[in-house]
């Protein structure tokens, strides 16, 4: 990562370019000026005066295009890539959670690290960081995640998670899922209260905030249904006061919509509005669930969803619905979400199956809308759309370069829409993040990954990487829960919004 080649001026002549207009994304041959960060210049046809500091690079066989936004990934659940099987969210969260927990600051930079070279090896430069630290959030926990991004040379926006209920009071249980189990045993250590949660991230935030122009600070709560209204109230709060994104998971289980009526008498959308959660600001990840009226009431607040559309499918959580939420005028971003639930970190997937997942009945999302969502509307959504996302003067030289000497690109009939749906990142040639190479083909074997996944294999050897039940019981009594909730949501007619 960061390979360092410190040459933060250079030029690329007569390059392919992917632009995104008014009328959709077109390809056209560039010349492309990168200096002191920056796009310096775009111009059809090479520029005369010669700079004898910069790098010239003849474009004719090379494919630019902004760097990837992935606007909702984990990078503690990188170590624990393929520990979980095929299992609803709920009873996926035991199993995934047992191999994250109580780990050294060390282990949390190298689980950071995997994922972002994964992430800048397919063309991704701008990601969000939704990080737990288990089993409770810690200094030192995201001071380690935050080193790991800076090392890495990518952009982020670091949400920690909090959360301040404790597990067994987050799902929509009834005493019959307990039959024959001891319930009190199942009781987990209550969370830490949600004041010391928040004063830890206001504390990262002074510390990490803004740093080397690369790391934003959000908030990230997990989940409606794991935290206390006060706990959301003051995430909301610290959203408005630093003006940062209020980054949440919603409605990505029928069992999680059911808690919100059961909970709050109400839709779980209608709620976080009633709390002031639902602002321009704010990320909505997954969205599946929604009622009707939820996709007009997030556009009118003019908040953002988080596609995830192969974690979605891996989990079995349903569709987002992701025409109407268009149709609606919300603004949406892609994201892979964790190495856990995917089980990948590549953008270019992601951005296939968005295109291609909701296509139906001679209804196609497209190849414009995919691109963008996975670009400039991703760096919007994440309040950078004056920093990166799009090739044009002044925007940081985040960019992802593609060979053209490519199986995905040869014969090159439709440059993006090769990109969207052949190409997987066998192409990608190097990627910048603000004018520097933060991944290259040719380091690939190079010493700095082989002693990363050497480290990455030692720890998950000593943590055994065989997660254990976190308490023997609780998946019987979440699959007696998960078998009420399907009943009922398959016997009520006329909801959700899906
Ligand atoms: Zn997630």
């Amino acid at each position: 990562m960061m390979t360092g080649s410190g040459v933060t001026a250079r030029r690329y002549d007569n390059i392919l370019c992917l632009t995104e207009t008014a009328s959709g994304w077109t390809a056209k041959r560039q010349s492309l000026r990168i200096r002191d960060g920056r796009i310096a210049g775009c111009t059809s046809s090479p520029p005369t005066d010669l700079q004898p500091d910069e790098l010239r690079i003849d474009g004719t066989q090379l494919m630019a295009m902004p760097g990837l936004v992935n606007a909702h990934t984990h990078s503690p659940d990188n170590l624990s890539r393929g520990c979980a099987g095929d299992l609803p969210l709920e009873l996926w969260s035991l199993a995934s959670s047992a191999p994250r927990t109580g780990r050294s600051p060390r282990d949390i930079h190298v689980s950071t690290m995997l994922g972002a070279l994964e992430m800048a090896s397919t063309g991704t430069t701008c990601v969000v960081d939704h990080v737990r630290i288990s089993p409770d959030i810690s200094a030192e926990g995201l001071d380690a995640v935050a080193q790991a991004w800076l090392d890495s040379g990518l952009r982020v926006v670091i949400a920690p998670v909090v959360s301040d209920l404790a597990p067994l009071d987050t799902m929509p249980f009834v005493d019959a899922d307990f039959t024959g189990l001891d319930r009190a045993a199942l009781t987990s250590a209550p969370p830490l209260p949600w004041h010391d949660q928040m004063e830890i991230v206001a504390a990262f935030h002074d510390r990490w905030h803004g740093a080397e122009g690369r790391i934003t600070v959000g908030i990230g709560p997990s989940g409606p249904q794991r935290c206390s209204d006060i706990l959301l109230r003051a995430a909301a709060t610290f959203s408005a006061d630093h003006n940062v994104p209020f980054h949440c998971h919603v409605l990505e289980t029928s069992a999680q919509r059911q808690m919100g009526w059961e909970r709050y008498g109400k839709g779980m959308l209608a709620h976080l509005d009633d709390l002031g959660c639902l602002t321009a600001r704010t990320h909505l990840v997954h969205s599946i669930w929604l009622e009707p009226g939820d996709a007009e009431l997030i556009a009118a607040r003019g908040a953002a969803v988080i596609h995830n559309p192969v974690s979605n499918a891996r989990l079995g959580s349903g569709t987002c619905p992701l025409p109407a939420l268009l149709d609606a005028g919300v603004r949406v971003a892609l994201g892979t979400d964790s190495a856990c639930c995917n089980d990948s970190n590549n953008m270019l997937e992601t951005m296939k199956w968005a295109a291609l997942r909701h296509n139906k009945h001679g209804r196609f999302t497209g190849i414009d809308r995919a691109l963008s969502a996975a670009t400039s509307k991703g760096a919007e959504i994440l309040g950078l759309g004056g920093v990166c996302g799009r090739i044009a003067p002044g925007m940081a030289a985040d960019i992802a370069v593609f060979s053209l000497n490519a199986p995905a690109f040869v014969p090159l009939n439709n440059a993006p829409r090769q990109l969207v749906l052949a190409e997987s990142g066998a192409a990608l040639d190097h990627v910048l993040v603000a004018g520097r190479v933060v991944w290259s083909s040719g380091d690939h074997g190079a010493d700095a990954p082989r002693a990363l996944w050497a480290e990455a294999r030692e720890i998950a050897t000593a943590y055994g990487q065989t997660p254990a039940a976190a308490k023997p019981g609780l998946d019987l009594a979440i699959s007696r829960m998960l078998t009420r909730v399907t009943e009922n949501s398959a016997n009520k007619e006329g909801t959700p919004c899906h």
